[in-house]
């Protein structure tokens, strides 16, 4: 049996990765589990942007994947960019089996708010489920509530659901 395994990068609260993982065994239909390794992200940190390279966290993600992996998300706290972008909320591997998501700027604080766990946690589920989404090859919807919806500022997550559309989930549930 495959599993979608979830792999903390970095220091990552143990309690939000427990939450999530009955969350995403429910949304994608797929036992998951918490990995009990840790990655640590430090090759990726670019002191010139003071960020970390979310492309080559991906790259070093490849070691976790093993036979029984359907799929390895992994949940950072650090703040991630690629190149071409001032930050990502997150990166995957289109087809997979890789993607990766960080709380950085998902946290209410990160905008000099009060802190709100329960936004928290809704904003990574959704941000969770998109990037997995992408591992399954699914690109981005033009439908605002799903989770497949692009998100480049939390207002944008804010609008969506965790759950895919209709047309998304005919595309990763076929057969
Ligand atoms: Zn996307
Ligand atoms: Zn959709």
């Amino acid at each position: 049996m495959k599993l979608l395994q979830l792999l903390p990068i970095g220091n990552f609260d143990g309690g939000l990765l427990r939450e999530l993982a009955p969350l995403m065994a429910n949304l994608f239909r797929i036992p998951t589990e918490v990995l009990a390794v840790r990655l640590d992200p430090e090759f990726a940190y670019h002191g010139e942007r003071q960020q970390f390279h979310s492309s080559e966290i991906l790259q070093a993600m490849q070691r976790y994947v093993e036979p029984d992996s359907w799929r390895v998300l992994g949940l950072t706290s650090v703040d991630l960019y690629i190149p071409i972008l001032t930050f990502v909320f997150g990166e995957a591997q289109i087809g997979g089996p890789c993607g990766v998501v960080s709380i950085h700027r998902l946290r209410q604080e990160f905008y000099g708010l009060p802190p709100d766990l329960d936004l928290l946690r809704q904003r990574l589920a959704k941000e969770a489920v998109h990037e997995v989404g992408h591992t399954l090859d699914l690109t981005h919807c033009e439908d605002y509530q799903c989770a497949m919806a692009p998100s480049h500022a939390v207002e944008w997550i804010d609008l969506k659901e965790s759950a895919l559309c209709e047309a998304c989930q005919a595309r990763i549930f076929v057969g």
